[in-house]
């Protein structure tokens, strides 16, 4: 008998051959391969999910080398996009996964394409980010939130209309106040551990939907290894949720 590939995450109570056969029929769309979505797309199709949808339009720089954990300096010299270079890791990872490419900036229009059970924020900025978040409430979609700079990583699930959103958690005037990651630099492994709970996030989701608490902002600092988790509430001023009742 040959083991499965799966043999140790299937002997993980909480996910067993329930959790892994809703984990291979689910389709999920990954915005954003650099730092925090080459390890989210990794884990994820190591891990046997059914269709991996990513979704990027830049090429590999030599800048990237120290934290996108995927890219080599072969990728640099050669001048790839990132969809391509991904794509010949995570097929080489694992072959049984639907990987597919789409070289493009995120549009709402992605989202009417196909029924994905989840969207994944993985971009570096957040006008993209406002932009998923309002395209993913509009259609009731859940997404997961990550960003990291400097030391400090956040994740948050966004499950639906019901629940509080990314203009909840930071309304747009207060975002100034965030540092990018061009600006105040990166930890290479913060974004590690924020790309690798996005990841856990997903996997939770998608294999015991049931068991997943949304309104939690995960805030992780590795310099001073604090982990907090922080409930955020909806806004009666959220302009995605003013007409909704608090
Ligand atoms: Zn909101």
């Amino acid at each position: 008998m040959v083991t499965s590939r799966y043999d140790r995450q299937l002997k993980v109570e909480q996910i067993g051959t329930k959790g892994q056969a809703r984990f291979e029929k689910a389709s999920v769309l990954v915005i954003g391969v650099g730092g925090i979505g080459s390890f989210v797309a990794s884990e994820l199709v190591k891990a046997g999910i059914g269709t991996i949808t990513l979704v990027d339009y830049d090429k590999v720089e030599f800048t990237n080398l120290h934290r996108q954990n995927l890219y080599t300096e072969a990728d640099v010299e050669n001048g790839l996009e990132k969809l391509i270079a991904i794509g010949r890791h995570l097929r080489a990872a694992n072959s049984t996964v639907k990987i597919i490419e789409k070289s493009q900036k995120f549009s709402g229009a992605l989202l009417d394409e196909v029924n994905y059970d989840l969207v994944i924020d993985c971009v570096d900025n957040f006008p993209t980010k406002y932009q998923i978040n309002e395209e993913c409430f509009k259609r009731n979609i859940p997404h997961i939130f990550a960003t990291c700079g400097a030391n400090q990583g956040q994740v948050m699930f966004m499950q639906s209309q019901e629940n509080a959103c990314l203009e909840c958690l930071y309304p747009k005037q207060d975002i100034a106040k965030l540092g990018l990651s061009a600006n105040i630099g990166n930890n290479p492994m913060i974004v590690a551990i924020t790309g690798s709970l996005e990841a856990s996030m997903a996997l939770k989701f998608l294999t015991r939907p049931e068991t997943v608490n949304p309104e939690n902002l995960m805030v992780i600092d590795n310099w001073n290894f604090d982990f907090r988790k922080v409930h955020v509430h909806r806004r009666a001023k959220c302009p995605l949720h003013g007409g909704l009742k608090s």
